[in-house]
């Protein structure tokens, strides 16, 4: 199951991550009061869907004034954001974070995966900071850097100074960087995410890091015990079809065109 960036960053931030200050908007006037909330100067308007690289698809924006997030939210919301993760035909917006404008000094990779090779959470880093990491995979492999956590000691400082220091974080960034991976470890664990990633985790030009972008998947295996993720879940991100399949346990999975797999383990 996915969330949205919004939700992402709340349930991290109770972790200690740091996340900028944000609301979220279902229409143009909720807009335009998160906005005065917030109080500027500048803010962020940003699509809130179930995929990625919104920024290239028109789906983040930079607003100046109230005026300029309630006119953006206005456009945003209703439109079909097409990326290269929704496929073809889109996605259509029907909520909007209205976040604080941040001056970046550096974007950085960072994320938590379940690695089923080894049976343990692999914190990866770069210093790609806003591309896919599937593309510095394939062009720049050697700058993806990789920890792997023991399960039975869990997350220790010297697992996130070695990524800190591979990213050439320096000075008190780098006590900042274990702290913020520390958060993500353990929110990762306690609410059985499958994947956590921030993508683009920024050095602000005041030495701070921020997640400026979230995206958590969790195990649906896991879903029974996590009644507060489960509250998150946004129906109108998911398949008609799948969510049908949902309702009498069956694992259904549609695919392009008119096939789908529907499996039965053992
Ligand atoms: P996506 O990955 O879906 O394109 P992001 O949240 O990563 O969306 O935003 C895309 C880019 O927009 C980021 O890499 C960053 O450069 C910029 N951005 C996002 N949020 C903010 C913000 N609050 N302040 C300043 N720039 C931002
Ligand atoms: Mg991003």
């Amino acid at each position: 199951m996915n969330i949205h960036e919004y939700q992402a960053k709340q349930l991290l931030a109770e972790y200690g991550v740091t996340v900028l200050k944000g609301k979220v908007a279902y229409t143009a006037t909720e807009a335009e009061s998160a906005a005065r909330e917030l109080g500027g100067p500048v803010w962020v308007v940003k699509a809130q869907i179930h995929a990625g690289g919104r920024g290239k698809g028109g789906g983040v924006k930079l607003a100046k004034s109230v005026d300029e997030v309630k006119q953006l939210a206005k456009d945003m919301l209703g439109m079909t954001l097409v990326t290269h993760q929704t496929g073809p035909s889109g996605r259509v917006v029907k909520r909007v974070y209205i976040e604080d404008g941040c001056e970046i000094a550096r974007e950085l990779y960072l994320s938590a995966v379940v690695d089923r090779a080894t049976s343990r959470v692999v914190i990866m880093a770069s210093t790609e900071g806003g591309v896919e990491i599937e593309e510095v995979a394939a062009h720049s492999p050697e700058k993806i850097l990789k920890v792997a956590i023991d399960p039975a000691t869990g997350f220790q400082a010297f697992h996130g100074r070695q990524i800190a220091f591979g990213l050439g974080l320096k000075g008190k960034e780098v006590a900042k960087a274990v702290a913020f991976m520390r958060g993500i470890y353990d929110c990762m664990v306690q609410k059985d995410a499958s994947q956590v990633e921030i993508n683009p985790l920024v050095v602000t030009e005041g030495g701070d890091l921020v997640a400026l972008d979230a995206k958590m998947n969790f195990d649906s295996n896991a879903l029974y015990r996590q009644a507060k993720v489960v509250e998150l879940r946004d129906l109108d991100e998911e398949d008609p079809q799948e969510i049908e399949a949902s309702k009498h346990e069956l694992n259904y999975i549609k695919l392009d065109g008119n096939i789908a797999c529907m499996v039965n383990g053992a």
